[in-house]
Parts: C-alpha cells; structure tokens; sequence
C-alpha cells in the first residue's frame, strides 16, 4: 500500500441535495437544508419564529462530511455542484484505486425520490456516476496498456430483495432466487451469476437497461415507481501482464461496486402493511447493517478501533460486498435529501446515518 493510502481513510462520505421540485415550489414548502464549505445545516421545518419565541428554541443542526454537494444553482448559484463535480471528487479516486488492484465501492442511500438514481445513473443530458465511471474506465484501459499487457472487463448486475438475491442479466430471464456461498480463498459469491464481457460504454448501457426492465418494483403511496430493492452493479477489471522473455503471465483483478439502495424511508411513513411491512423490515436489516460495517471500517481505517468487530455476515448485501468494503478496498456512500421542510423527519435520518458512517 502507499503512503496515501496508509494516511488517508478508506471511506469517503459525501451529502447531496436535490433541487425544490416543481410540488414543493407550487406548494411554497419551506426549503430547510443549506450546505456552507463541508458542512450541511438542517433548519427546523416549522423554523419561523413567532412572537414571544425565544431565539434559543429555533434550533439548527450541523453536520460535517467529507464533501457537500449543493443543487440549487438559483439559490446560491456559486456552490452548485453537478454531476462531473461528483465525479471529480468520488469516481475519479475509485477508478485510481481499481486501476492499481483496489476494490472499490459507491453508494447511494436516501429516501425514494432524493436522488439516488440521478446521482447513480443521471440522465441522457446529465450523466451520473456509472456512466462517467465506465466511459473514463474504457478510455485508461486504451490508455495505460502497454506491449504485453491487456485489460479485461467484466459485469454482473444483481437485485437484493427481501435477502435474496437475484440474477438481473440472466440470458434466460430466470427470476429465481440465487443462492450465496463462500469459498474458502475468494469468499463470499452468488452461485450462478451471470458475468458478461463488454467492450464499451455502448454494451454497458445496453445491458443495463435490459436488467433494470426485470427488477422488482412495487407500488407505496411515496413513489409509483418506487424501488424497495438494491441493485448492485459489479464492474471487474482484470489486468494481465506477460513477460514477453519467459512468456509467463500474471493478473491484476479488481471490482468496482455501484450500488443504488432501496429507498430508506420508515414502512409506517409509506403506509405499508403485509408483505411490504416484512419487505421494509428486511430493507431497514440490511441498510442498519451497511451503516454498522461503514462505520466499523471508518473506525478501523482512523487507527481509532483496529480490532472492531465489522458485522458484515448479518444481512445478504454487506455480506456480499465484503471484498469491496474491508481490507485496501475504498468506499465512498453518497447520502442523497431533499430540501423541502415536509421530508425533514427523512432528511434528519439520512444526515444521522451519513455521520454514522464517517
Ligand atoms: P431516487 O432514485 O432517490 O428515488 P431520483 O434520482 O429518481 O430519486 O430523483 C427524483 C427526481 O429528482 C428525478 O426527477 C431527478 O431527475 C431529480 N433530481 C434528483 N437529484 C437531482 C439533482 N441533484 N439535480 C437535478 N435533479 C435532480
């Protein structure tokens, strides 16, 4: 390992607010989220001070993470900060660790409708991270290859829900559950993943939107279209060398990780009951599980706690993710909020779980 890696911590947490939406803006709702520097100011959502009001009892709260992403460019247009900002800041140190043998692993958490895809995926205009990850991934492997050397990728797309998991670039369309298992040197995997060779964004892309067609959405009263499952994006990269005397050859193999997670918000909130109550419970296991293995490696990697227990067996996704979270692995989680006072309870949960995992 160098030096930096050795100084610097392994996991970098960042928060990102979205824009008022066009609801909020007809409704006049108060925006309650300011960002200054690295810090994030949450402002309570009946903040008004009203007569006889003590000055004391309108309290704000303030958070620091590593990097605050502002969207509102009509507000304060000076600290917007788009979606190649994002990238600069997160992707491009990943991409450097996978190029070097790193694992490396990027998270979006928040509740549905705060961002998360955008910040994963974007749009056609406004590209998110996968894109820009997998186009920069292409153009170094052009780059850096040199006489006896080449690249490979590989990608496997899978959905966790309710803690199974299952295959979302299966050639035969199964929806069957996979089943995970360990093996003893490489650990954890899902037996009979599919992993296919790409060449280019183009294939990336084009497999992608065949997998997000299969995976499993169910209606709440938040969002239609709500997603109450995780969607792990598995980029391999194997570099291999040959040593054109002897003609003997070694690899050099990494994973990226990208990984939109369900939507964190409270079953009761969603009006849930039933199956989809058992279904919030499993969601709420693994993403308190996935605060716990952050924030138990965050420790690790500041010297704090070198022996701290990381619980990376209690739910299917930590478990999973293991070797792209311990050890050398770099991790960075995005915490997506909205602005608007009505989503406060949420945003306050998302900001606490993002300073858990510092
Ligand atoms: P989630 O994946 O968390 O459910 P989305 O990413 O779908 O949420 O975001 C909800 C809406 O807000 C989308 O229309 C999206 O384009 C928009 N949006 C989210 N974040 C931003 C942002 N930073 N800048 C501009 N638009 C955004």
């Amino acid at each position: 390992m160098d030096e930096s890696a050795v100084n610097e911590s392994n996991v970098k947490v960042a928060v990102r607010v979205r824009p008022i939406n066009r609801r909020e803006r007809d409704l006049k709702t108060k925006c309650v989220v300011d960002m200054e520097g690295n810090q994030t100011i949450l402002y309570p959502a009946n903040g008004n001070l009203g007569k006889g009001d003590n000055i004391c009892d309108v309290s704000f709260q303030v958070f620091a993470y590593d990097y605050c992403f502002w969207s509102m460019d009509e507000v304060e247009a000076a600290k917007f900060a788009g979606q190649d900002v994002v990238f600069q800041c997160l992707g491009e140190s990943l991409l450097d660790s996978a190029f070097q043998g790193y694992n490396a692993c990027i998270f979006a958490y928040g509740q549905t409708g705060s961002g998360k895809s955008y910040t994963m995926m974007g749009t056609a205009e406004q590209p998110g991270l996968i894109p820009r990850l997998c186009s920069s991934l292409f153009e170094r492997t052009i780059q850096e290859q040199r006489e006896g050397e080449s690249f490979t990728v590989e990608v496997s797309y899978m959905e966790i829900y309710n803690e199974k998991v299952r295959d979302l670039l299966d050639p035969k369309g199964s929806r069957q559950a996979l089943r995970v298992r360990e093996h003893n040197v490489l650990g954890p995997y899902v037996d009979g993943l599919s992993r296919l060779a790409v060449t280019s964004y183009k294939d990336i892309e084009s497999l992608m939107s065949e997998g997000n067609k299969s995976r499993t959405v169910a209606a709440t009263n938040m969002n239609e279209e709500s997603s109450r499952s995780h969607a792990v994006f598995n980029i391999i990269l194997t570099h291999t060398l040959r040593d054109l005397k002897t003609g003997t050859s070694g690899e050099k193999v990494s994973k990226l990780s990208l990984v939109d997670l369900a939507g964190s918000e409270r079953a009761d909130k969603t009006g849930a009951g039933g199956e989809r109550l058992k279904e919030g419970s499993n969601i709420n296991r693994s993403l308190t599980t996935l605060g716990l293995v952050i924030s138990a490696l965050a420790e690790q990697g500041a010297g704090k706690n070198k022996s701290k227990f990381v619980p990376y067996r209690d739910s299917v996704l930590t478990w999973l993710l293991k070797d792209s979270l311990g050890g050398n692995s770099r991790t960075a989680m995005v915490a997506a909020v909205s602005p608007a006072a009505d989503n406060y309870d949420e945003t306050l949960s998302t900001l606490r779980y993002a300073d858990r995992a510092k």
